[in-house]
């Protein structure tokens, strides 16, 4: 008989483990030896700490991918910076192996391939895995996340998270110095860069989407009160359900600063960091994972889909298309919410998320 593992205790053991960004080497390490327990040939992923490793069948078959992530955040707490799994990626990590305990020996073609991924939160560790080759054989892809008291009654799960797109653009504006008795011979970068907060306020993107865009930073500064200052830098945040719209939305912000700029006789240099995808869920996986809802937590624990939120993991429809991709939520109570420094959930609820996964992989290779 093979070993079951419990999602509950495995939770409280990587609790404390918190590890930040790629480098989660205890908790990899953690996770291949817990998968080496149930006779799962794992390792790591390249050079990265990010862990796989595959159930099996030996038959022919697709190859459907489990994905959790491993990294905490993290926080300062007196005068130390600490790391605290405050997105519940303990739990995610928890889920998966237990699901992974119960499909050792269970299934009858094809193959189930196991992803534990670092550096959710930075964004960067699902490109740095893809780099690595991960999707190669890969045919569909499902995740999970624990869901805050807001979004899933605790006890309920949802078939969908409808994360946003999510960015942020730094705007450096080059303007022109002068004693601030002659501001006729300067070009006051705080002039341009309020323009430019007034203009970018003005976007009118499709009321039917989810999106918004705000600036969170501005800074202009030449070192005294009585210069007119040559240089401003601006920060802007932006979100938007669907990787078209943010396209659209940033090339209306490119056009906006290039001629505000130019308008005012000034310059700018943009700057993005690198933009999170947005959800492109497959409907047919999320009406799938619905019934597996409905099938191993029953109908009354079923809820509609949640957004809210970015997340990595869409890289990976991102990357290859052609994948199949769902992505669930699980009401495991979650307070006072996620990235908390006092997060907290019920971690009781856990083995319902494991349940998902087994019934969707026992539902296509069982
Ligand atoms: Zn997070
Ligand atoms: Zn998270």
């Amino acid at each position: 008989m093979a070993q079951i593992l419990d999602s509950t205790k495995l939770r409280r053991e990587l609790h404390p483990l918190a590890e930040i960004g790629m480098d989660v080497k205890n908790t990899s390490a953690y996770v291949i030896r817990r998968l080496k327990e149930i006779g799962i040939d794992a390792h790591r992923v390249g050079e990265t700490y990010g862990v796989t490793g595959y159930i099996d069948s030996g038959a022919p078959g697709p190859v459907i991918a489990l994905r959790a992530d491993m990294d905490a955040l993290p926080f300062q707490q007196n005068g130390k910076t600490v790391a605290i799994h405050a997105c519940g990626h303990d739990g995610h990590m928890a889920m998966l192996l237990e699901a992974a305990s119960r499909l050792v020996g269970k299934i009858r073609r094809g193959k189930v391939k196991l992803i534990f991924q670092p550096a959710e939160e930075p964004i960067t560790g699902a490109q740095a895995l893809i780099k690595e080759g991960i999707l190669d054989d890969v045919d569909i892809i499902i995740g999970a996340h624990v869901r805050p008291v807001q979004d899933l009654k605790p006890g309920t799960l949802c078939p969908s998270v409808c994360h946003t797109s999510s960015g942020h653009v730094h705007v450096t504006i080059h303007g022109k110095s002068s004693h601030a008795a002659r501001p006729h011979l300067g070009v006051n970068a705080i002039y341009v860069a309020t323009a430019i907060v007034n203009a970018v306020a003005q976007i009118h993107m499709n009321p039917e989407n989810v999106w918004s865009v705000k600036p969170t930073q501005l800074c202009a500064d030449d070192g005294a009160f009585n210069v007119v200052p040559a240089t401003a830098t601006l920060c802007f945040d932006f979100r938007g359900q669907t990787n078209e719209l943010v396209k659209s939305l940033t090339e209306q912000m490119n056009r906006i600063f290039k001629n505000t700029a130019e308008a005012y006789g000034a310059t700018v240099d943009v700057k993005y960091d690198v933009i999170c995808p947005a959800a492109n869920l497959d409907p047919d996986i999320t009406e799938e994972l619905a019934q597996c809802i409905r099938d191993t937590a029953g109908a009354d624990r079923l809820a509609p889909g949640c957004g809210g939120g970015g997340e990595d993991f869409h890289f990976y429809k991102l990357a290859k298309p052609s994948i199949k991709n769902g992505y669930f939520g699980v009401g495991t109570g979650v307070t006072p919410g996620l990235h908390k420094i006092n997060m907290t959930m019920d971690d009781t609820l856990l083995p319902m998320g494991s349940a998902v996964f087994v019934k969707f992989v026992l539902n296509h290779l069982g």
